[in-house]
């Protein structure tokens, strides 16, 4: 796989939260913590990467992702191009490599990858030029980093620690890659209390998600939590297996203010969105006094100023 870190220890790519060591996210916590203000203040900005120039490569849909890395260059100072899959060469038969290297030979400093398929941000990793850096923006079902360094970030701001918390995480975790990355973080971080909790089908192989608590049933898996993390069923990875129907999901699955009340009362309730109100989560606990969602909107642009400010301007090959 392709080292992630430079030889002094900075990140020059971004392609998965696994193996990252511990230091590396609190850092990056830590500086992505300064770019946060509150709603109504003016956002930060600077020109900390003016003449530097961000390429958004997403060939999957994206609302949040796609506009808070957007917003986060913007916010620091760089330029910023946007490439949609339907207007790019790639439909044209051009493989993503060369769309690549004309990006290069036009001064793109950074890519920003989404892609379906699983190791198209790595290959581009592989082959770009020294001094330029590639940071997934979802990979299939397999990554998801800056949504769980976001993830990490709401939950140190509303619980200060990490340790000694139990963080439930329920829904489609088989398909989901916002479950994946939200592992690596947690794990990494010192969460000791990790549960994942879904139905059998929805569960992910036994190989996967070492030292987490698995429950097939829903009450168990709330039980005392102090973060409740729902996720959305990913309706685009199901292949040929069986879709669950939204009303009897809701049922058995969905998150609702009595459910919820299994949680430990302080706990806080996230989702990474888009939700579908009404199947996993109920929405007087989206809209309720312990939703975190929109603080976790509000992390994501904080936590890409954080990792695009250290990939492009910490130590780099001239
Ligand atoms: N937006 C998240 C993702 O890209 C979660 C989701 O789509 O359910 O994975």
């Amino acid at each position: 796989m392709t080292e992630q870190l430079r030889p002094d220890g900075s990140l020059r790519h971004l392609l998965t939260l696994d193996g990252l060591p511990r230091e590396k996210l609190e850092q990056l916590l830590e500086r992505a913590q300064q770019f946060v203000t509150p709603l109504g203040a003016r956002p930060p900005a600077s020109r900390t990467l003016a003449g530097f120039t961000v390429a958004n490569l997403f060939t999957e849909p994206s609302t949040r992702t796609r506009v808070s890395f957007e917003l986060a260059a913007k916010r620091l100072g760089a330029q910023v191009v946007n490439l949609e899959v339907q207007l790019s060469s790639r439909v044209k038969g051009e493989s993503m490599l060369d769309t690549v290297y004309t990006l290069e030979s036009l001064h793109v400093d950074a890519f920003v990858i989404r892609d379906a398929e699983a190791g198209v941000a790595g290959l581009v990793a592989a082959h770009v030029a020294p001094h330029v850096s590639v940071l997934s923006a979802g990979e299939a079902h397999l990554s998801h980093p800056t949504q769980g360094l976001l993830d990490a970030l709401t939950v140190r701001q509303r619980k200060g620690r990490f340790a000694g918390l139990a963080i439930a995480i329920v829904g489609d975790i088989r398909h989901s890659r916002v479950a994946r990355s939200a592992w690596h973080a947690f794990r990494t971080l010192g969460v000791g209390d990790l549960r994942i909790v879904a139905p059998p089908a929805l569960m992910p192989d036994a190989a996967e998600f070492a030292g987490c608590a698995r429950h097939t049933q829903l009450a168990p898996g709330l039980r005392r939590a102090d973060v409740v993390m729902m996720l959305r069923i990913q309706k685009e990875r199901f292949g040929s297996a069986d879709l669950p129907d939204g009303e009897q999901y809701f049922a058995a699955w969905g998150l609702t203010p009595e459910r919820l009340a299994l949680a430990n009362p302080e706990a806080i309730v996230m989702h990474p969105q888009p939700m579908n109100r009404g199947v996993e989560i109920a929405s007087a606990v989206a809209d309720g006094p312990q939703s975190a969602i929109r603080d976790q909107v509000r992390n994501g642009v904080a936590v890409r100023m954080a990792v695009l400010e250290e990939v492009l301007t910490s130590t780099r090959i001239a």
